[in-house]
């Protein structure tokens, strides 16, 4: 059993081992009760993990979250040259000075 990824809550946990699962890796996760507890375990044992049954796993598993955690998210910003202003990517004028992005 290998550990290769410790998740910021529950369902990231369970969204990366059936990611895992989905690739005919076996994932398990762990510290599924860690929420609840937080006052009872010390910082930073309180997060669910995901571990793997076979460590042979972990190479192709650490490129498949890292594939999964790289996926954009938000289409970034642009700034605004007339005002240095920063603006959502998908806009077309600023939204502070009206000058084309
Ligand atoms: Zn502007």
């Amino acid at each position: 059993m290998i550990r290769i990824y410790q998740a910021a809550d529950l369902p990231e946990a369970h969204l990366i081992a059936g990611l895992l699962r989905q690739a005919g890796i076996d994932a398990r996760v762990f510290n599924e009760n860690a929420q609840g507890g937080l006052g009872d375990i010390p910082f930073g044992a309180a997060y669910p993990e995901v571990w793997l049954i076979d460590p042979a796993d972990a190479g192709r598993a650490n490129r498949l979250i890292k594939d999964f955690d790289g996926a954009p998210t938000e289409p970034g910003s642009v700034f605004c040259r007339a005002c240095s202003e920063e603006n959502p990517a998908n806009f077309e004028l600023c939204w502070k000075c009206g000058a084309k992005l």
